[in-house]
């Protein structure tokens, strides 16, 4: 995993989480049909994309989600505002069960949640000037009110996201990609949303513009009480923003704790593993840093490793972690799954998958 430490304003407003859980994410599977055949499609396995996720957001609060491309944690995102359909598993956003909730049941849903994407570059139609893009949630649900009203509420989240009203006549391409995904922003708090899903929303930035797009994040946050998921492979990025991190290894949270502990006493091999391969700011620490790669290429999801996932690339492999698969389990302030930390009892017969245990 490449990635750069990110110089975020320490001055940055940061939102103290209050204590309403906002969203609740319980035992999510998302699997996805394998077929053979070419005139009788049959079916012969399933991907198994994500595989029993659990964990809540607090209102207020930012909830990293980490770990290497193809984990599971963008299928994570769309299974929760239902772009996906859920195997099995439940989503509960504002006290409200939405896992079974109609497509019309979820519109006002919808309203509430909001996703800003990967790519400035191509998640902005061309065609459409700027705000057009920014005011088209609003049109799209009844909300835009009269011409100048409309108007008003597009210079308003132009302003509100660092870009100028009057910019609103410009299409995509007249802008930087710091000031498109800044646009990305604005249509996502178009419709004043309490959840905000940002899904590797700095990743094709370059450092220096992820710090600003950061600091505008946890301003907004503060200034307007939103709660974020925060989607990314890059724990730097991650570190700035999360309140807690859950880390997430072939469609299965590993480990979740707070910001602090992660960073100061990773539990799990594989987040010690993606720590180690974060480079230090400071050149001369570095210099002088043992660089651990993880060893290994991700599995494929289509056959995981049996037992524990991650054991093919674990540095602390035990016997029976190829055919025991462990649960994920409170370790002081954190919950890991590996048979590190468990007790010197005899492994149970049966495996317990991590995500169906609360978080
Ligand atoms: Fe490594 Fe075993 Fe822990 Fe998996 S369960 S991370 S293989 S020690």
């Amino acid at each position: 995993m490449m990635t750069t430490d990110v110089a975020v304003d320490a001055s940055a407003s940061r939102s103290s989480p209050g204590s309403e859980v906002l969203l609740r994410v319980d035992g999510l599977k998302v699997h996805f049909p394998v077929t053979e055949g070419v005139l009788m499609r049959r079916r012969v396995g399933s991907v198994k994309a994500v595989d029993g996720v659990s964990f809540e957001l607090r209102r207020g609060e930012t909830f990293g989600l980490v770990g290497e491309s193809g984990c599971g944690k963008s299928t994570t995102a769309l299974a929760i505002l239902r772009m996906l359909e859920p195997t099995a598993g439940r989503i509960v956003f504002g006290g409200e069960d939405v896992t079974a909730y109609s497509q019309k049941q979820l519109r006002g849903v919808r309203r509430r949640m909001q996703m800003v994407f990967q790519d400035p570059f191509g998640s902005l139609n061309p065609r459409m000037r700027v705000g057009e893009i920014v005011g088209e949630p609003l049109k799209v649900h009844g909300l835009a009110g009269d011409r100048r009203r409309y108007r008003a509420r597009v210079a308003e989240l132009l302003d509100l996201v660092g870009l100028l009203p009057a910019m609103a006549n410009r299409y995509p391409h007249q802008f930087s990609g710091g000031q498109r995904q800044r646009i990305g922003i604005a249509r996502a708090l178009a419709l004043e949303p309490d959840l905000v899903i940002c899904d590797e929303a700095v990743s094709a930035l370059d450092v220096s513009i992820q710090a600003q797009v950061l600091n505008l994040l946890m301003d907004l946050q503060a200034q307007l009480g939103l709660t974020y998921l925060f989607i990314a492979h890059d724990l730097s990025v991650v570190r700035h923003i999360s309140d807690r991190i859950g880390v997430m290894y072939l469609g299965r949270i590993v480990e979740i704790t707070t910001r602090d502990e992660l960073f100061e006493r990773p539990r799990h091999p594989y987040t010690e593993a993606l720590l180690a391969s974060v480079p230090t700011p400071d050149p001369v620490i570095e210099a002088a840093r043992p660089h651990r790669l993880i060893a290994g290429e991700v599995p494929s999801v289509r056959k995981p490793p049996p037992g524990c996932a991650f054991h093919p690339r674990c540095p602390k492999v035990l016997d029976h972690c190829n055919s025991v698969e462990p649960p994920l389990e409170a370790v002081g302030p954190a919950r890991v799954a590996c048979h590190l930390y468990a007790d010197a009892s005899p492994p149970p017969a049966a495996p317990v998958r991590p995500g169906e245990l609360a978080t």
